[in-house]
């Protein structure tokens, strides 16, 4: 029927639609090298996306990393529904409502209470740039408004608006709009577990990235407001791992210098990693998880369904806005924030995470998935075959550029929507490809 087919759907998206972080052409030309088919679907349930003609895909990167427990679950989709005839909607400024008194109250506790605020937006670029503005104005508040710098690492990814731009450390995001970036941060080297040298450990990589850290903080921590990091797994950068040593240490050495440490729990959160926070993984000297002083979270935490990001901060960071000057408190609002509705989805999503142990189940999956994969560390064209608990990752040695889209396609193919990051920070370097397609 004439509008309910993918072909229709197809040629009116192409039309009306701007697709995200997409080269449009790539849609339009189905017979390049380069081409990027678009499919339209019309239902999801579990882990599968179906199409207007009933092919199914299954959903391999959870829809960009948000969905967790599947489309359509029963029982986010009743809290919904629920919620949908309580209260769909009240502003932030001056009300309050349960589901975000009740999320803000979980996730502190998830955090053992180090981190006692929440702080509401949509989308997780807002919320690194929540983060850096809360880090600016702390100091700022406390006398110190020298302290306006920004770390990163390389390759860092903390999304894509221009704020956040100036912690992201990804060529392809970054270099176009460049000069919007009013202060970009000093990028740091990567505690990237692949770049071991002979006889070096992980942690002995960690230790050597920390050391830049520590000479970079020596010199310049009095005017550094913030390290932000992507706790143990680089996403974007090419799903790069590293030890939590260098958690550890870049925790001690933010005390030392009076530096905030920001974790971008955007992607590793919500039990990616095998803790439910990614940063739990590093211990301080008493055995316990250290804690940041601001903690970004988005993605996964409502269940893929509605968009919802939130910075966690400590009590300490809170304190220093407490005063009768309007001009001291934090000044960010969006028409959105703490939407009910979302904030309803997240908590239905952390109740499926309590009453299922799941991230006891997740360790047992995780060793099912090291153990299929396994056999792929002997191929020939396969690096750094890598896991950090539910992350599995590897890079594929190619001399075709467009290989990560043939992957992409024959997975298609085959039913499985998995995307490929594309050349990033491995060898051969990215500018022997000048076409190379990279995309997240
Ligand atoms: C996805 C992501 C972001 C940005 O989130 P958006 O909702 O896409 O703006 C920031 N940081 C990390 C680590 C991410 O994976």
């Amino acid at each position: 029927m004439a509008g309910h087919s993918n072909a229709d759907w197809l040629a009116r998206s192409q039309r009306a639609v701007w697709h995200p972080c997409t080269q449009m052409q790539h849609h339009a030309q189905a017979d390049a090298p380069s081409h990027l088919p678009l499919i339209p679907i019309a239902s999801a349930s579990g882990p599968w996306l179906t199409d207007f003609e009933g092919k199914r895909y299954l959903d391999g990167i959870s829809s960009w990393w948000t969905n967790l427990f599947g489309h359509a679950h029963p029982r986010i989709n009743a809290a919904l529904r629920d919620q949908l005839e309580t209260l769909e909607h009240v502003m932030l400024a001056g009300f309050t409502h349960a589901p975000v008194v009740e999320l803000s109250e979980r996730l502190s506790a998830l955090t053992g209470g180090a981190l006692g605020h929440a702080f509401y937006a949509s989308d997780g670029a807002s919320a690194t740039e929540i983060a850096l503005k809360m880090s600016f104005h702390t100091w700022r508040n406390r006398g110190r408004p020298e302290k306006t710098g920004f770390l990163c690492l390389a390759g860092s990814y903390h999304g894509e608006t221009v704020g956040a731009l100036a912690v992201t450390d990804v060529a392809i995001f970054r270099d176009a709009y460049a000069p919007l970036v009013r202060s970009p941060a000093h990028v740091l080297p990567s505690p990237d577990a692949r770049l071991a040298e002979a006889g070096e450990t992980p942690a002995d990589v960690a230790r050597r990235a920390a050391d830049s850290l520590r000479h970079y903080l020596e010199h310049h921590g009095a005017q550094t407001a913030a390290l932000i990091v992507e706790p143990l797994v680089q996403g974007a950068a090419g799903m790069v791992m590293y030890d939590p040593e260098y958690l550890r240490l870049a925790r001690a050495l933010c005390d030392e210098h009076e530096v905030h440490l920001i974790c971008d729990e955007i992607a590793v959160g919500c039990g990616r990693t095998g803790s439910f926070f990614a940063h739990e993984q590093a211990l301080n000297a008493d055995g316990l998880p250290i804690r940041p002083d601001l903690m970004c979270l988005s993605k996964g935490i409502s269940g893929g369904y509605l968009p919802l990001s939130i910075v966690l901060s400590s009590d300490a960071i809170y304190d220093t806005f407490l005063d009768d000057n309007v001009a001291r408190a934090f000044l960010h609002s969006h028409s959105y924030t703490g939407n009910p509705l979302a904030c309803r989805a997240a908590l239905a999503t952390l109740d499926l995470f309590a009453e299922n142990d799941v991230i006891a189940v997740n360790r047992e999956t995780s060793q099912k998935i090291a153990a299929a994969l396994a056999p792929l560390g002997d191929h020939p064209n396969v690096r750094h075959l890598r896991q950090r608990g539910m992350i599995a990752a590897f890079d594929v040695v190619t001399e075709d550029p467009y290989f990560s889209r043939r992957f992409y396609r024959a997975a298609l193919d085959q039913g499985a929507l998995i995307r490929p990051i594309g050349q990033r920070s491995v060898p051969p370097s990215p500018a022997k490809f000048p076409n190379q397609q990279i995309w997240h």
